[in-house]
């Protein structure tokens, strides 16, 4: 860590310990708090007790808000054989009868081999999601807000086409069922948000009007050095919503560490997250949010 941004995360917290974070704003050390929790239940693949541990927790936060909850539980085809897998979803109504959803995933990679806690992969997407809830259930947006806990991003055996993504393929699925994939204005994924060395990749399968919307905002807030230029595709959770034609960005950090090395090992663990990275993207999903309406 460089040290000019171990003095913006000291300040940050003690900004935040006096309990001046105003209502509307994004709270970098709350969703950090959030995401240690769910680091501290141990690994959280999908139908472990830890898992269902961290459902019960999103589901009692979730009830302190002004919200809908809807529990998308089904049945994955795996590699381990048939496994029960749930996505949660937070709709947050509005009155422009059009929707924006903003997603992650809450489970972490199944890694029988190593003690793998995801504080970042899994546990920052959970963390940021819980936060985000709490300020938009204050904000009272005209699109409707969905907030979305995917399980079963991350794939059993080698990534593949029917190995990974299972919740949000599931949701995509559902979701072209019913209206809800016609009414989404867009799209914005997060994945492993919470690096204190926070980079963001301009991720190439994401549509490019709303990928540069984000990057010009980000850069308008004075935090472009945050969102590299550096370009790369990687898979995730937006994929299979851009395939059914919604406009989708991917936020990632996929520079986890020297050379990704905390990447799926026992390094990926709550000392390596820093509230003030929370709250750099806190920051500009919910400017993107006011520019959508
Ligand atoms: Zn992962």
């Amino acid at each position: 860590m460089h040290r000019r941004q171990a003095l913006i995360a000291a300040v940050a917290f003690a900004w935040q310990a006096c309990g001046q974070v105003r209502p509307g704003e994004f709270s970098g050390e709350a969703a950090l708090r959030h995401a240690r929790h769910a680091a501290a239940l141990g690994p959280r693949p999908p139908g472990s007790a830890a898992l269902e541990q961290l459902r019960s927790y999103i589901v009692k936060e979730l009830e302190k808000l002004r919200c809908e909850l809807l529990r998308d539980r089904f049945t994955a085809e795996t590699p381990l054989g048939p496994m029960k897998m749930e996505n949660l979803i937070a709709r947050f109504a509005g009155r422009s009868g059009r929707a924006v959803a903003i997603t992650g995933h809450y489970e972490t990679k199944w890694m029988p081999d190593i003690r793998f806690v995801g504080a970042n992969d899994g546990g920052a997407s959970t963390g940021f999601l819980l936060e985000l809830a709490r300020v938009v259930s204050q904000s009272g947006f005209r699109n409707e807000i969905l907030i979305v806990f995917f399980d079963g991003e991350e794939s059993f055996g080698p990534w593949s086409e029917t190995d990974g993504l299972y919740g949000s393929r599931h949701l995509a699925a559902r979701w072209a069922t019913d209206s809800t994939l016609s009414r989404l204005k867009a799209l914005i994924n997060v994945d492993m948000i919470g690096d204190r060395d926070l980079g963001i990749l301009r991720e190439m399968h994401s549509t490019p009007w709303l990928r540069e919307l984000v990057w010009r905002t980000a850069a308008e807030l004075g935090l472009g050095r945050h969102f590299l230029d550096r370009e790369a595709w990687v898979e995730d959770d937006h994929v299979p919503f851009l395939r059914r034609g919604v406009s989708a960005v991917n936020l990632i950090d996929f520079e986890y560490g020297p050379a990704n090395s905390y990447w799926h090992t026992e390094q990926d663990t709550p000392d390596k997250l820093s509230a003030e990275s929370f709250a750099v993207v806190g920051r500009v999903v919910l400017e993107v949010l006011r520019k959508l309406e």
